[in-house]
C-alpha cells in the first residue's frame, strides 16, 4: 500500500495548537495512522525568512511544517485565500477584494510549499491536498517534476460559471484545479459548476462518469460528501448528559426550551438573517416569549479582516435590539458568545437544544447541522433547521429545509420546529441518523483515497 501524504493549510499534529481538532482532523489522522503517512502544512509562525521544514513524528504520522513570511501571510492568506476565494465561492461578488500583487502571492506561497514538500517524497506516495489555499500546488509540483498521484478537495463550494467568471484569471485558476488527477467536490452542485465552466469557457469538458478533459490533461472529479466522527459524536453527546457543564446549562434555562446556533463568527453563516428570524419568531408567535431562549455561540474568525469586524458590530446592534425588546428582567432572548468550545461542550450543548439553527447563506458542507443530529437523544430528539445553501441539505432531506434570505419563513420554521409532534421528531431524525452512520468522516476519506489509487496515471496527457 502506498503511503498517503497530506496537504492542508493547518496539520492536526498534536503540537499544532492553533488548530481545532475537529473531525476533519480526526479522520485524516485515522486515515494516515493506519499506513503511516506524511502531513504537511503552514506551522503557523510567522518568520523573517522562508526555512526548512520543521519534522516531528507522532505516532505513525511524520508532520511537517514550513513558517511563512509576513508579506507570504498576508498575501496568500489573508488576502488571496481570505479575500478573494472565500467571498467568490460563497457567492458574495460584492465583498471580493482583487489584487495582483496577492494572487502572485498566493502562487508563490504554492511553489514555496511544492518546493519544501518536493524533497520529502516518495516515488509510490499518494498525495491528497485540501482547500482553496492550495489550487495550484499540483501544478507547481508537477513543474518540479513530481509524478505522483495527486488529488485535492474542495471543503467550499466552486459557485456556478457566472460567478466563477467573476475572478480575475479565472482561467488560470481553473487550469489548475484541473492539472489534478483526482478533483473532489462537496455536493453534485459543485460538480455541476465544475462541468458547466469547461463547457461554457469552452475549454474542456467532462462526461457522465466524472472524467474530465481540458486544458491538454484528463482527469477524475467526483462529489465526495464529508461526514462526521458519528459513533464519537453519539458517545460525546452520552457522556455530556451529565457533565456539570450540561446541568448548569439547564439549570440557566429555568425550565425554557432552548434553540442553538453555532458557527465561527463569518458573513457566509447568515447570523444576522438567523438574529431577524428569531425576533421574527418571537413577534409573530408571542406564546414563545418568555419561554425560549436563543444560545448563538459565534468564535471571532479572521479577526484582521475589515468585513468580519463589521459583521460583529452587526451582530452586537441585533442582540442589544432583541434582548432591550423582548427581553425581561429574568429573561434575556438571546444568549450571544464570542468563544469556542470544545466538542465535548459543544455535543451537551446540542443535545439540551429543542433546535439546530442552521443558515448559512452558502456553505461547502455545514459539518455543525451532522453533530447536532448526531448529539439528539433517540427518545426525545431536536429539530434541524437548515439552510437549503448548505451542501448538507443534499443529504439530510428530513430537516426543516429554509431559505436564509427569507427571515419570516425561517422564523416559522423556528415555530414549526418547537411545536413539532414527537412522532414527526423522531422519523425525521431516524431518517437523517441513518445517512450519518452510512456516510461518516471515515468512508470519506477512504473513498476518496481509494479513487485516487485507481486513476490510472497514464492517460494524463490529453
Ligand atoms: N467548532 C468547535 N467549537 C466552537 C465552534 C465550532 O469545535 O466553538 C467546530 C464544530 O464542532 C465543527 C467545526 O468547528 O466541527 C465547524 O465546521 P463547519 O463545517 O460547520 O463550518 P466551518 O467553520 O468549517 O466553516
Amino acid at each position: 500500500m502506498a503511503r498517503l501524504v497530506i496537504v492542508s493549510n493547518r496539520t492536526a499534529s498534536p503540537r499544532d495548537r492553533g488548530t481545532r481538532a475537529g473531525g476533519l482532523a480526526v479522520g485524516l489522522r485515522e486515515a494516515l495512522q493506519k499506513e503511516g503517512g506524511l502531513w504537511f502544512g503552514w506551522s503557523g509562525e510567522l518568520s523573517e525568512a522562508a526555512a526548512e521544514p520543521k519534522i516531528h513524528e507522532a505516532g505513525n504520522i511524520l508532520f511537517a511544517t514550513i513558517p511563512l513570511t509576513a508579506a507570504d501571510h498576508d498575501d496568500f492568506y489573508v488576502h488571496y485565500a481570505n479575500g478573494t476565494l472565500w467571498p467568490l465561492c460563497h457567492y458574495r461578488l460584492g465583498l471580493i477584494e482583487f489584487s495582483r500583487s496577492a494572487y502572485e502571492g498566493y502562487l508563490r506561497v504554492n511553489r514555496l510549499f511544492a518546493e519544501r514538500l518536493a524533497p520529502l517524497l516518495r516515488p509510490d506516495d499518494i498525495i491528497w491536498i485540501h482547500d482553496y489555499h492550495f489550487i495550484p500546488l499540483a501544478s507547481a509540483l508537477r513543474a518540479l517534476g513530481v509524478a505522483n498521484r495527486i488529488g485535492f478537495f474542495l471543503h467550499i463550494p466552486l459557485p456556478a460559471p457566472e460567478v466563477l467568471t467573476a475572478l480575475p484569471r479565472h482561467r488560470r485558476l481553473v487550469a489548475d484545479l484541473c492539472a489534478y488527477d483526482l478533483v473532489g467536490f462537496q455536493t453534485a452542485d459543485d460538480l455541476r459548476a465544475f462541468s458547466s465552466y469547461l463547457e461554457e469557457e469552452r475549454v474542456g469538458a467532462m462526461d457522465r462518469d466524472g472524467a474530465f478533459q481540458a486544458f491538454g490533461r484528463h482527469g477524475m472529479a467526483a462529489a465526495f460528501p464529508i461526514g462526521i466522527d458519528t459513533q464519537a459524536f453519539v458517545d460525546l453527546a452520552q457522556a455530556a448528559v451529565d457533565s456539570p457543564q450540561t446541568r448548569r446549562l439547564a439549570d440557566s434555562l429555568g425550565g425554557r426550551r432552548l434553540v442553538i446556533g453555532v458557527d465561527r463568527l463569518d458573513y457566509s453563516k447568515g447570523i444576522p438573517q438567523r438574529m431577524e428570524s428569531f425576533q421574527a419568531a418571537l413577534e409573530s408567535h408571542p406564546e414563545h416569549r418568555g419561554r425560549v431562549t436563543y444560545m448563538q455561540i459565534a468564535p471571532i474568525s479572521r479577526g484582521e479582516v475589515e468585513q468580519y469586524r463589521a459583521l460583529r458590530r452587526e451582530l452586537e446592534g441585533w442582540v442589544g435590539r432583541i434582548n432591550g425588546r423582548f427581553g425581561e428582567f429574568d429573561w434575556a432572548p438571546v444568549r450571544y458568545l464570542n468563544k469556542a468550545f470544545p466538542r465535548q461542550s459543544l455535543a451537551g450543548f446540542y443535545r439540551a437544544a429543542a433546535v439546530g439553527l442552521v443558515t448559512p447563506l452558502r456553505d461547502g458542507m455545514n459539518l455543525v447541522a451532522k453533530e447536532y443530529v448526531a448529539a439528539q437523544d433517540p427518545e426525545n430528539p431536536g429539530v434541524l433547521v437548515l439552510s437549503r445553501f448548505a451542501g448538507a441539505a443534499r443529504s439530510l432531506p428530513q430537516a426543516l429545509i429554509v431559505n436564509p434570505f427569507d427571515v419570516e419563513e425561517i422564523g416559522d420554521a423556528i415555530h414549526l420546529a418547537l411545536t413539532m409532534p414527537l412522532e414527526e421528531r423522531r422519523a425525521r431524525w431516524a431518517g437523517m441518523m441513518a445517512e450519518l452512520r452510512t456516510n461518516t468522516i471515515q468512508s470519506w476519506c477512504q473513498a476518496f483515497v481509494s479513487r485516487l489509487n485507481a486513476i490510472d496515471t497514464n492517460r494524463r496527457a490529453a
